[in-house]
């Protein structure tokens, strides 16, 4: 099974909590705002990310869902 990380940048709030608790340095903060006016954070490296879901536990707007998807074969 893979696992879809993802932020939804419109409820972050750039707090960049998430940032200091990611064991693999997946996660940066964005230099274009969101709707509601803050940087958001995104994953800069997503190809590191080990779905440990420390990231989602932190952040305190509850906006990183990691979900399991059907693994392509194609
Ligand atoms: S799930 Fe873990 S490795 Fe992936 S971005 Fe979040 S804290 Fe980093
Ligand atoms: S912890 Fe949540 S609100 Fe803070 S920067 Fe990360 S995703 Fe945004």
């Amino acid at each position: 099974m893979a696992f879809q990380h993802n932020i939804d940048k419109n409820r972050c709030k750039g707090c960049g909590l998430c940032l200091s608790v990611c064991p693999k340095n997946v996660l940066e903060i964005s230099t274009k705002v969101n709707e509601k006016g803050y940087f958001p954070a995104f994953q800069a490296r997503p190809e590191d990310c080990i779905h440990c879901t420390m990231c989602c536990i932190m952040c305190p707007d509850v906006a990183i869902t990691i979900t399991e998807v059907e693994e392509s074969n194609a």
